[in-house]
Order: C-alpha cells, then sequence, then structure tokens
C-alpha cells in the first residue's frame, strides 16, 4: 500500500470525472460521499457497519472533539482511529465553520477566533496554528485549512474581507502543516456567490500549494439554483489533477448536480439525521415511515435495497418502531440512508466510466419523479 497521499483521475465524462484518492489508510473511490462521525462515532451505527454501506472515509469535527474529550485525550488514547475502532481514513473539519455557527460570544480577529464551549461554557481560541495542532493530534488523514466565511447572500464586501482573511489563515495554516509525508492538507476556496472573488481565492490556494482543494461557503442558504450556478464556473478554477471536495453538501440531488459539475468530494449530515427522524431516501424519493400508510405494510422500505432494514424488515416494522421510540429504529434506517448514499455513489462512479453520466441522471430524476410506491 502507497505511504503517500496521490490522486488518479481514471475517467471522466463531461465536467464528471471519477478516480481514486489513495493513503497510506486505504483508498478512496470518488466520486466519494464521506458520512459525518461528528463526535468520533456516526450516530447509531458501528464503525464495520458504516464499512459495510460502502463508506470509504468519514468526517471528524474537530470542534466537537476539541471540547469534548478533547484533542489531547484522544491522541494519549492513541488517535481517533483508534479511539473509535475506524482503521480507514479520515477528513476533519478546521473547526471554523462550527466554531460560528455553534459557538457562544464569538469574537473575530486577525489572530483567529476566541469563543465560549456550547457544551460547558470554557474559553477557548482557536487560530490557523491551533487547528492544524488538533488536526495533528487528532492524527486526520486529510486536514482542513482553517477558514471563516459568511451565510449567503451577504454584501460583496462582507465576502470580499473574508475570503480575503481566509487566504491569509490558509498560508498559516500550510506553514503550520508542514511536512507530513502520508497526510493532505486541503485549501478551502471562499468568495460566496462572486465569481471573480472565486476567481483571486484560487489564485491564492494555487499560489501556496495544497494536496486537494474545497469549495467553501456553499450549502449556507444559498439554495440550489445558486449553488448550480457558483459550480458552473468555481471548480474550473481549482487544479485538475486535485481532489475538489464541496463541504457539506447534500441532498441526492445537490449530490448528483455538483458531480456533473466536476466535484470529487462530499460530506453530509442528512442521510445519518434524517434516519433519526423517520426519513429514509430511496431510489423514489423520500419516505417517511412515522406516516400511518405504512402501519400495515408488510413490503420493504425499497424492494431494489440489500441493507438490512429493506432485506430483513418490513415497513410496518419500520414504522412501528419509529413510532415506539426505540433504538432499532434509528439504527435501521441510518444503515438505509448511508446505504442508499453510498450506492448512489457507486452508480455515479460506474456510469461516469462508462461515459453515460447524462444517461443516469435521466434515470435518477424520473424514478424520483414517480414517488413511493402505492399505499396498499
Ligand atoms: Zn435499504
Amino acid at each position: 500500500m502507497t505511504q503517500r497521499f496521490s490522486f488518479a483521475l481514471h475517467a471522466t465524462d463531461g465536467k464528471a470525472r471519477t478516480g481514486m484518492i489513495s493513503t497510506p489508510r486505504g483508498e478512496i473511490r470518488t466520486p466519494a460521499f464521506m458520512p459525518v462521525g461528528t463526535a468520533a462515532t456516526v450516530k447509531a451505527m458501528m464503525p464495520e457497519s458504516v464499512r459495510a454501506t460502502g463508506a470509504d472515509i468519514l468526517l471528524g469535527n474537530t470542534y466537537h472533539l476539541m471540547l469534548r474529550p478533547t484533542a489531547e485525550r484522544i491522541d494519549r488514547l492513541g488517535g481517533l482511529h483508534k479511539f473509535m475502532n475506524w482503521d480507514r481514513p479520515i477528513l476533519t473539519d478546521s473547526g471554523g465553520f462550527q466554531v460560528m455557527s455553534l459557538a457562544d460570544l464569538r469574537k473575530l480577529t486577525e489572530e483567529g477566533v476566541t469563543f465560549r464551549s456550547h457544551v460547558d461554557g470554557s474559553r477557548h481560541m482557536l487560530t490557523p496554528e491551533r487547528s492544524m495542532e488538533i488536526q495533528k493530534l487528532l492524527g486526520s488523514d486529510i486536514v482542513m485549512c482553517f477558514d471563516e466565511c459568511p451565510a449567503l447572500p451577504a454584501p460583496r464586501e462582507r465576502i470580499a474581507e473574508s475570503m480575503r482573511l481566509s487566504m491569509r489563515w490558509a498560508a498559516r495554516s500550510r506553514e503550520a502543516f508542514g511536512d507530513r509525508p502520508g497526510h493532505a492538507l486541503f485549501g478551502i476556496q471562499q468568495g460566496g456567490d462572486i465569481e471573480d472573488l472565486r476567481g483571486e481565492s484560487a489564485e491564492k490556494l494555487r499560489g501556496i500549494g495544497f494536496d486537494g482543494y474545497a469549495v467553501g461557503g456553499l450549502a449556507v442558504g444559498e439554495g440550489q439554483e445558486i449553488m448550480f450556478k457558483v459550480l458552473d464556473y468555481a471548480p474550473g478554477m481549482l487544479p485538475e489533477d486535485k481532489p475538489r471536495y464541496l463541504m457539506g453538501v447534500g441532498k441526492p440531488d445537490d449530490i448528483l448536480g455538483a458531480v456533473k459539475r466536476g466535484i470529487d468530494m462530499f460530506d453530509c449530515v442528512l442521510p445519518s439525521r434524517s434516519g433519526r427522524t423517520g426519513q429514509a431516501f430511496t431510489r423514489r424519493g423520500v419516505v417517511n415511515i412515522k406516516n400511518a400508510r405504512h402501519a400495515d405494510d408488510p413490503r420493504p422500505l425499497d424492494e431494489s435495497c440489500s441493507c438490512p432494514a429493506c432485506s430483513q424488515y418490513s415497513r410496518a416494522y419500520l414504522h412501528h418502531v419509529f413510532r415506539s421510540q426505540e433504538i432499532i429504529s434509528s439504527m435501521l434506517l441510518t444503515w438505509h440512508n448511508l446505504h442508499y448514499y453510498q450506492v448512489l455513489m457507486q452508480g455515479i462512479r460506474d456510469a461516469i466510466a462508462a461515459g453515460r453520466f447524462d444517461a443516469f441522471e435521466a434515470e435518477f430524476h424520473a424514478a424520483r419523479a414517480m414517488g413511493d410506491i402505492e399505499p396498499l
């Protein structure tokens, strides 16, 4: 197995790409979907179950882990992989986005962000240097630059100022990360929905040089239409021979549209969070398992799905355990949703390799337009 981080493109179809990221901890097939393991667990799932769905890599959240149980404790216990019993690649975010959305009493300066923990009120500071240190203590395979971004819509001045600060932080992140063979550092493009600012950001990042590049500052309230409009030009500003990651996205149709525009990696809490609230993703759209129509339905959630929820249980059972608030409800629906996402990604990869991405996309939308199976 390789001891270095590398990326190889295997095929393209229009702007859509399929390939492979190689790391010392394993290979990541792209386009890839990363389940989110916020607090060193993908909620309601055993790590081996997450792997069984087809996930090659997980995402961990710096902000949550630095507050509890702390990066220093995880380091003492042998690192995040050992701590959570996941030996494959892990990508960690920088903490920047979650500090701005979750922490109390935030203060943003050139140096970094000071804030109070939402867990116990303790005071902390995150800087590019501290974020790199935490991600190293965790043992993350793919480290993200520390950055900051406004919710959209925002005025141009605010977007520009924030992007330029993030680019200065990107240079500091690169410097602090140093030379760590086998580990990757990704830069994050900012610039909101303004094309020339996206270009300025991409140029800065390319000048610094990273192992991969994220399109940041999207999925922050702008809606799919604006997101796609930005993705029509933003990924093409980033190096072609490095992976491109769209952070925090998304719904199945968001992912399909982003792959079509040149994105290789995704993460989102949607499949796991929805699993806990009774929402199941299927080829024919979202099924709300709590609806009374499922109470007597002996059929599987999705007859074409091979996950445990669909192959071993009925809609009636899934409805019952959700209504009864049984733990197995979250377990089965999360497994199903993560399985659905990974099957979708495999379908996308196969379609790109076969040069039939457009046909795959048309079939995807046609199946969803049918809606759920008729009630009995
Ligand atoms: Zn299933």
